[in-house]
């Protein structure tokens, strides 16, 4: 297993969408105008990584205001690199002719109403911050990205990737980075950054399950099913239920992802494989949620979150995720120790737990006393868990 090194101290700065992995394979690629685009997406990351090293993030005092409310902008750059860009729609306009601009919304404000019905979350950062995003980002761009303050997005190339804002599961991705940035901060690198996307595919995949009513069975649990260009031979960037299946394409190459530790990939590239190794969290969750049942975030996603917001740190590793998550899912279910166990056989069966680990994790099921602080906030969810009629309002 990797580590836990720290980088500069940088928590969740550009989270793209499209690893630096695949652009760079791209930029290789025989096709002159494919490889152009790819090459200036990587140069213009390099560029936006700079800067973004250069601001800190982070959550407001808890004691800030808190807004309440959905709260969206949208601008577009109209193939410029300049952000935000021109206003395109905010809150309270109709919709307008181009579909990115009203996608962009719409998405951003059911993965709003996700968090807020479900976790009783004010936002991204708790404290109700408008949803900015921008369309039309750059030309010859290919990607989707969380900047640390707004969402942005560009057309694709239209041979390999297109409509970037299409996709519900892509959109709360992205804005889950964002609660990442604002909650557990994990590092963007190595197994915190593997479970910084980990995080984001888990959350980006509930939110299109909440949208469309899925249980666990009836979800496809893949991320970016929309966005490959007609003629790519995959059917999503990533597969969660069955890691390393997602693609298999001449120009893409084959999805390297992972699904059990004894495969992890130890690379330099793509911050340390952060889009690679959170294939093996992917799977723990999936196999987690269909072992526990039902709909995802009424009980796993459940625990996720609380894991996410009040239990992990910026250097957190798939060994203390996995302790955490049993840990809440022993303070949230303490008459049920089947859900601990359930959640438990998951982490072991991807190798991250041991089997007797797992069994230990879950036998020990009185609560620990330094948790006393976290009981009102558990207890706060678990009220918020109560089933209660799901209202769909697209803006
Ligand atoms: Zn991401």
């Amino acid at each position: 297993m990797t580590n836990n090194r720290c980088f500069a101290g940088l928590v969740c700065d550009c989270c793209y969408l499209i690893p630096l992995r695949l652009l760079e394979r791209l930029s290789g690629s025989g096709d002159p105008n494919l490889a152009s685009a790819a090459a200036r997406t990587v140069r213009l990351t390099a560029s936006m990584q700079a800067f973004r090293a250069q601001l800190s993030t982070g959550a407001p005092p808890p004691t800030a205001a808190v807004r309440t409310g959905l709260r969206r902008q949208v601008f577009t750059c109209s193939g410029f690199d300049d952000l935000p860009g021109d206003p395109a729609r905010s809150e309270s306009d109709p919709a307008v002719a181009d579909p990115a601009v009203n996608q962009a919304l719409d998405h951003a404000g059911t993965t709003w109403e996700f968090y807020n019905q479900i976790f009783k979350r004010e936002s991204v950062d708790g404290h109700g911050k408008t949803l900015t995003s921008s369309v039309h980002y750059s030309q010859n761009y290919d990607n989707a990205f969380w900047n640390g303050q707004q969402m942005v997005y560009d057309d694709g190339d239209g041979r390999v990737f297109q409509n970037f804002t299409n996709a519900l599961e892509v959109i709360g991705h992205e804005l889950t980075h964002g609660v990442t940035q604002f909650t557990a901060q994990l590092l963007y690198r190595d197994q915190p950054g593997a479970l910084n996307e980990s995080f984001s595919d888990v959350f980006g995949s509930m939110v299109k399950q909440w949208s469309l009513g899925q249980s666990v069975d009836e979800a496809d649990w893949l991320i970016g099913a929309g966005i490959l260009a007609p003629g790519v031979k995959g059917k999503a960037l990533r597969d969660m239920a069955n890691p390393g299946t997602a693609y298999d394409d001449p120009l893409l190459g084959k999805d390297p992802q992972p699904g059990h530790m004894k495969d992890y990939v130890d690379t330099a590239d793509d911050n340390g494989g952060v889009h690679t190794n959170s294939g093996i969290p992917n799977l723990a969750f999936v196999l987690a949620a269909k072992a526990i049942g039902g709909r995802a975030w009424d009980v796993t996603g459940r625990i996720w979150y609380v894991t996410l917001t009040e239990r992990l740190t910026a250097q957190a590793d798939f060994l203390k995720c996995a302790n955490e998550t049993v840990s809440v899912a022993r303070d949230l279910y303490p008459q049920d120790a089947s859900i601990a166990n359930r959640v438990a056989k998951a982490w072991a069966d991807v190798g991250v737990l041991s089997a007797p680990d797992a069994a230990v994790s879950a036998i020990a099921l009185a609560p620990a006393a330094s948790r006393a602080g976290a009981a009102s906030s558990v207890a706060a969810i678990a009220e918020a868990a109560k089933p209660r009629r799901r209202k769909s309002k697209k803006g």
